[in-house]
């Protein structure tokens, strides 16, 4: 057969098993033949690794004396490849013999804790081999059973390396290696530590990744891992943090239960997952679920706290003004000696709440809740009726409630997480450049020649989208980590910048100031594509290094690095999380990344702009959906008379609220006061996840009425009226957006128990009940609807969102996967310019004094999820990491007597807790991290209420704090 080089065109021709084969140069023989459909055993190489070649199944015959390894064997022009030949085959099925005699004993049944797609077995009966039985089975190099959900048989591991190039190049995580010489030689973790001990963060790519079943799922709630051909496999996308994942749930039909996860592949996170979307599903199957309907009982009125421990905060706390400062002068002094009373275990104890509470039939509760609402709407007016709708709500859910809120009573109090998360980004997206969603994807990394990533955990917070930069640094993008705190991403960064809590608007100024002064502006992107560059350029000039060393702590060389660095990339991009957003100055320290972007010529190009990551899994669709009070579905201004008729034609609506609406902090200051009295709770737990929590909950007290509609007996429902039991989404169909901008569909997966109902059709209820008219008969009808006056998400359907879903905009119905880049031509601004807005420095409102002289910093653990409410009941999650703690700097723990877990004492002018210390290099000294998932050492009891006055943001970073012994 005549073979063709084809050189000029970077191809090469071959034979494979007779056939011509092109393919591209640098392409391996394995790849070229799977192209051409021809499959050839491997057991060491995935795809998605580089191949190393050590397992040899993949030999192939191309006329030289020794076979080759296809996966690393380069294609040649004019090469012969046979890959099935006798001998060749021979080879494979020896090969094969000589693993399985090492394997465990057949017996044991690997299937039992494997998905069944064991590949060295399956070669054993390809080639009809079994072990040699005059050999010991197994290599006795053990089993190690210390890590909750990962169990590890050595002896059945083959040594192919592909667990330590999922952990290394996949998730970045670099915990396995080898260990042990000869025969002995195994895969260790760390230092050879228990794979439990080590810093394995349970992100289950290894035993994806494993092809022998070395590595496996432990069962999860007791359900057996049957083979995954006996199971029901249903694509749907993870349920936690704005990373949205993609992931397929094993579905034991038998025992309605989920058996385990997989990732599956999808153009922003490739199959890949953490510990919470692959461990941390089984909270919807808790015997806590909420069942039925529960109304409050007659002698539980007054309306007050139900649980001792929140009476005892609330007694504790002091009377919080409208600045989150206590009356109490000294609660630090008052509480002293006290015993805190508090039960183990962290969640609402059932047995103590439930009794305050009779069980209803839906029609009875559904009704109450209509004619209190409607009650007080007619006696004190809209704006006595208030919304809190969910960002784990699906869109067509957020999509109803803000309807509901807004045509049935006639008020913008209607608001979400969004207000506590990134509310503050938004502010300052929309002004600078006319868009609150990010510019550019997360997987866009990839192309840039430098990236910032700056008050983000993303290791812990966004796990899969740190894999992406950790992949991009390996391939050569410089990473800069701007952070108080030196967590993991300082580990995988090029130069960690260790600013002081508070200082981001200074170090950035101090940036843009050197780039100026470097001449490393993008001149003409200023000239053509912005407004407002003198002012900024004013400004900044007042920030030079040495000044900016004395307000960040960042040494002034470190500063002038940084910005040549960024000044000279060809592409630069931000990726920012809540360290930015939950300051007072949120929207002034998103203005300046908006500024370091525009001054450079970064924005609008691949590897290039702007990405505030996303907190919940469906808050970008929640804000898209309008469930926020300045902004109708997709941004259109709540007090424009336009939008409001606009709105009012599409809904057959009339006199929707001419104003903005209040925000999630405003809505409580005004329950506080007795102005909202009537409110709606979907989803939302603000009991938790607000600031000040002992103001939410007196203001929760205060409430005529209260319904919270929601999976578990919340630290908010002990708060309400009615409770109602809604649905997980696992128990659903929907869309999700997630921070790329990417639409998915998630699908039903599990019934709901008991009598719990999908939340759509609960808020449509309760709709028909106060008047409205609505019949929708599924979500894809909301859906349509929805896409009909949100022209962003135009050119989507529930038909063409498959199984990847796509990014909005989308241009094209038929094919596109959407917009990677946004604002290559112009903005969305009015004038089609980036505004560059400038921002001076200024400290944050409560600073460290005598009294109480530690920063406190609050945020998330990888393990766990906002208040708590999911992950402390996935078995998976709370065995990991099962306790609230205190992370201090080595020396401050020392200076207060306190060692790795020691109970402490944390108080602020607003409240107190206790829990254990956690000494760890990470902090800097002076300042604390709590996460705030802990019901029993709730860190916002801590946090101060003081608010960015252009987002309404609190701030949950920066507030100051005394630290004791517990037993001082
Ligand atoms: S579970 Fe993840 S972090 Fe742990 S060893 Fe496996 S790949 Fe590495
Ligand atoms: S990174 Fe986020 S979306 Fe992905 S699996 Fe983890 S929690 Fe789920």
């Amino acid at each position: 057969m005549a073979i063709t080089a084809q050189e000029s065109t970077g191809t090469v021709t071959l034979t494979i098993d007779g056939r011509e084969v092109s393919a591209a140069e640098g392409s391996t023989i394995w790849e070229a033949a799977k192209a051409a459909g021809i499959d050839i055993p491997v057991l060491c190489h995935d795809e998605r690794f580089d191949p190393v070649g050590v397992c040899r199944m993949c030999v192939v015959d191309v006329g030289a004396p020794a076979f080759a390894a296809s996966c690393v064997r380069a294609c040649e022009n004019g090469m012969q490849v046979k890959t099935d030949t006798p001998e060749v085959e021979r080879s494979r099925a020896m090969l094969t013999k000589l693993l399985i005699s090492d394997q465990p004993a057949r017996e044991r049944d690997p299937k039992q804790t494997t998905t069944g797609d064991n590949e060295l077995l399956a070669l054993a009966d390809t080639y009809q081999v079994s072990g040699d039985t005059s050999l010991p089975c197994g290599s006795g190099r053990g089993a190690d059973l210390s890590s909750p959900v990962i169990a590890v048989d050595h002896d059945a591991c083959i040594l192919c390396d592909r667990c330590t190039r999922a952990c290394d190049d996949i998730q970045g995580n670099d915990v396995i290696g080898r260990s042990g010489k000869g025969y002995d030689t195994h895969i260790a973790f760390d230092l050879s530590d228990p794979m439990g001990a080590s810093s394995c963060v349970s992100c289950g790519e290894c035993v994806a990744a494993c092809p022998t079943g070395a590595l496996t799922n432990k069962p999860i709630r007791n359900i057996p891992i049957r083979p995954r051909a006996e199971l029901d496999a249903v694509d749907t996308v993870c349920p936690y943090c704005g990373v949205g994942c993609a992931l397929t749930y094993y579905v034991d039909r038998d025992k309605g239960a989920i058996a385990y996860a997989e990732g599956r592949e999808q153009p922003g996170s490739h199959g890949r997952l953490c510990v919470k979307g692959r461990y941390g599903w089984d909270y919807a199957a808790s015997p806590q679920r909420l069942t039925v309907p529960l109304i409050r009982r007659e002698e539980s009125y007054p309306k007050g706290a139900l649980s001792a421990d929140v009476r005892g905060d609330m007694d504790k706390g002091g009377e919080a003004n409208d600045h989150g400062m206590t009356n109490d002068a000294n609660p630090k002094g008052k509480r002293k000696g006290g015993k805190r009373g508090r039960k183990p275990g962290g969640l609402v104890d059932y047995a103590e709440v439930l009794p305050h509470f009779r069980e209803a039939t839906w029609e009875e509760a559904l009704d109450l809740v209509a004619r209190r609402l409607s009650q007080i709407y007619a006696e004190r007016g809209p704006s006595a009726i208030a919304g809190f709708g969910s960002a784990k709500c699906s869109n067509e859910e957020a999509y109803l409630f803000q309807k509901l809120i807004r045509t049935g009573f006639h008020t913008n109090n209607i608001d979400h997480c969004t207000r506590l998360c990134h509310a503050s980004s938004v502010s300052a997206l929309f002004e600078g450049i006319g868009s609150g969603a990010v510019s550019t994807t997360f997987g866009d990394v990839i192309n840039a020649e430098v990236a910032i990533v700056t008050g983000s955990n993303a290791p812990a917070n966004h796990p899969v989208a740190s894999s992406f930069f950790k992949q991009a640094r390996r391939n050569g993008t410089t990473i800069i980590y701007i952070d108080p705190r030196a967590d993991k991403m300082a580990d995988h960064s090029d130069i960690f910048c260790q600013l002081k809590p508070g200082t981001d608007v200074a170090f950035y100024n101090g940036v843009m100031h050197e780039v100026i002064r470097l001449g490393l502006t993008d001149d003409a992107f200023i000239a053509d594509r912005t407004s407002n560059y003198e002012a900024l350029r004013r400004t900044v000039a007042d920030y030079p290094p040495v000044r900016v060393e004395q307000i960040t702590g960042v040494p002034a060389d470190v500063i002038r690095r940084v910005a040549r660095i960024w000044g000279e990339a060809r592409s630069g991009v931000i990726y920012w999380g809540m360290g930015i957003s939950q300051h007072t100055t949120g929207t002034d320290n998103a203005r300046c990344l908006i500024a370091m972007c525009g001054i450079t010529g970064n924005i609008g190009k691949p590897g290039a702009g702007l990405h505030p990551l996303r907190g919940q899994n469906n808050v970008q669709g929640a804000s898209d959906m309008g469930l926020i009070p300045m902004f109708y579905p997709d941004y259109a201004k709540a007090d424009d008379p336009g939008v409001k008729a606009r709105f009012e034609q599409a809904w057959g609506a009339a006199d929707l609220d001419p104003a903005k609406g209040l925000t999630v902090t405003e809505i409580i200051g005004s329950a506080l006061k007795g102005g909202v009295r009537g409110m709606y709770m979907l989803g939302e737990n603000p009991f938790l996840s607000d600031p000040n929590i002992n103001k939410v909950r007196k203001a929760l007290s205060k409430l005529e009425f209260l319904v919270v509609q929601d999976i578990f007996l919340t630290e908010t429902a002990e708060f309400a009226d009615v409770i109602l039991p809604a649905s997980s989404y696992l128990e659903k169909d929907g869309t999700y957006t997630n921070t790329d901008r990417r639409v998915q569909l998630g699908r039903k997966v599990l019934d709901t128990p008991g009598q719990a109902r999908v939340d759509w059709e609960v808020v449509q209820d309760i709709a028909n009940r106060i008047g409205l008219s609505w019949d929708y008969q599924t979500p894809r009808d909301i859906f349509e609807e929805m896409v009909s006056v949100i022209p962003s998400y135009k050119n989507l359907t529930y038909d063409n969102l498959g199984p990847t879903g796509k990014l909005y905009p989308n241009p094209d119905p038929e094919h596109s996967d959407g917009t990677v880049v946004m604002f290559t031509e112009k903005f969305n601004t009015n004038d089609g310019l980036a505004h560059l807005v400038p921002a001076e420095w200024l400290p944050a409102r409560e600073l460290p004094d005598e009294d109480y002289p530690f920063v406190l910093n609050t945020g998330r653990m990888l393990e766990h999820w906002h208040t708590g409410s999911m992950t402390r009941r996935s078995y998976a999650l709370d065995a990991i990491s099962p306790k609230a703690l205190v992370f201090l700097h080595p020396d401050d723990a020392a200076e207060l007597g306190l060692a790795d877990g020691d109970m402490a004492r944390v108080s602020s002018r607003r409240g107190v807790i206790e829990l254990e210390a956690k000494v760890s290099h990470r902090e800097a000294r002076g300042n604390c991290f709590i996460p705030f998932h802990f019901r029993e050492a709730a860190a916002n009891l801590l946090t101060i209420d003081e608010i960015d006055p252009f987002g309404k943001i609190p701030e949950f970073k920066f507030c100051a704090v005394a630290i004791e012994r517990a037993d001082g």
